[in-house]
């Protein structure tokens, strides 16, 4: 047994502890979390800063960690998705080795599960090989209703390459699927089948959808995509392909960067369970915009926190986004937003009884925090995996 203290102990479940102690068998089993004095000292590591479970990822494409500083930024979306497509078969020797890299520092920066979008099954050797737990999704995407039996097939053979417990199938984006694909999906999957879709992260997605007008019928142009059945719906791209989502599947809404108060009360009035997973620094990068984080708290909706890729980011580190959210709604409490980096992404990705929190019996990784003695996120604090 192995016993582990620090300046403060966020356990995630049950409030902070000052001076408290971890205890974790030699598998990294927790097998107690203490306040001080009730273990000896002369058995206690002592820190300085403060000990967290390992960061859940939420949101990720590790097969685009090849892209890293490649495209411009603050292009918007849709140039932003056509340089993606340009330029992501350019540099595909370094692919193998930068997943490789692009892994093994998300293990070094603390993270202990990742969900992560696919398009292949290049990723999935590194997954296997990894101390990450991941959870992988495979995207579909069709906007013509001749390819969605095709697409949804092959989507279905790429997920055979992944660990069948922790992979599904999802719709890529609102303006990349078609009604049509979305009702074939809610078919086609099963109730366990956690569905994570890229939600309104541009106001041109939700231009798109209101008036068929903006930026993404020039980017359709240049894909040669027919988009001739798609009728403007006059209300926002969430509320035009939420109801064609299955309701009892998990579902996972990522970056939220243009979602109104009015798509909110959309979402409460269906009833319907969402995580809604924010990556500000990618949002930075292409919108140079993010989220109005505080609306979604006030509604006391369930937040999630991922990296998106290293196209759009310079990092794959939840501690660097914390800090992003934490400039940008200073007013925010860390005992908050470490649950939204830890537990919350546990649970949406069906792996909260194994992580998330320093509680008996899981085995979620042990972070320190350094620099970290007060309950203040401030921008000199650094990630140190402990265990
Ligand atoms: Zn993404």
């Amino acid at each position: 047994m192995k016993y582990y203290a620090a300046d403060v102990v966020f356990p995630i479940v049950g409030p902070a502890i000052k001076k408290g102690v971890v205890a974790m068998d030699d598998q990294g089993v927790v097998q107690g979390v203490y306040n001080p004095g009730e273990i000896d000292d002369q058995l206690i590591e002592t820190f300085k800063g403060a000990l967290i479970p390992g960061f859940v990822n939420t949101h990720c494409h590790i097969e685009l960690s090849h892209m890293v500083g490649q495209l411009p930024q603050h292009t918007g979306l849709p140039a932003f998705l056509s340089a993606v497509i340009n330029e992501r078969g350019k540099h595909e020797a370094s692919l193998e080795k930068a997943m490789e890299e692009a892994d093994k520092t998300m293990y070094k920066n603390g993270i202990q599960a990742v969900g992560d979008h696919v398009n292949s099954a290049v990723s999935a050797k590194v997954k296997e090989n990894s101390p990450i737990t991941y959870h992988t999704f495979v995207e579909v995407m069709a906007v013509n209703k001749d390819d969605v039996a095709t697409r949804v097939d092959n989507a279905k053979e790429i997920e055979f390459h992944f660990d069948y417990k922790h992979s599904s199938i999802t719709p890529h984006a609102p303006y990349s699927c078609s009604k049509y694909l979305f009702k074939t999906l809610k078919k086609a999957v099963s109730e366990d089948n956690i569905i994570s879709i890229h939600n309104q992260e541009s106001d041109e997605e939700n231009k798109l959808f209101r008036y068929k007008k903006g930026e993404f019928l020039d980017f359709f142009k240049k894909m040669n995509m027919n988009v001739e059945d798609f009728r403007a719906q006059a209300r926002n791209s969430l509320q035009s392909f939420l109801p064609y989502i299955p309701t009892k599947n998990k579902l996972i809404l990522v970056h939220n960067t243009y979602t109104s108060i009015k798509d909110l009360d959309f979402v409460d009035r269906m009833g319907r369970k969402v995580y809604f997973c924010f990556c500000p620094k990618a949002n930075l990068y292409i919108e140079n915009r993010v989220p109005k984080i505080d609306n979604f708290m006030l509604g006391g909706h369930e937040i999630v926190i991922g990296t998106d890729s290293l196209a759009s980011n310079d990092t794959l580190d939840i501690l660097e986004e914390l800090k992003v959210i934490h400039q940008e709604f200073p007013e925010l409490d860390f005992n908050e937003t470490i649950k939204w980096a830890t537990l919350n992404g546990a649970k949406a990705l069906n792996l909260e009884h194994e992580l998330g929190s320093l509680e008996v019996g899981k085995k979620p990784g042990l972070v320190l925090l350094e620099g970290m003695d007060t309950f203040k996120l401030t921008p000199n604090v650094k990630v140190r995996r402990i265990r």
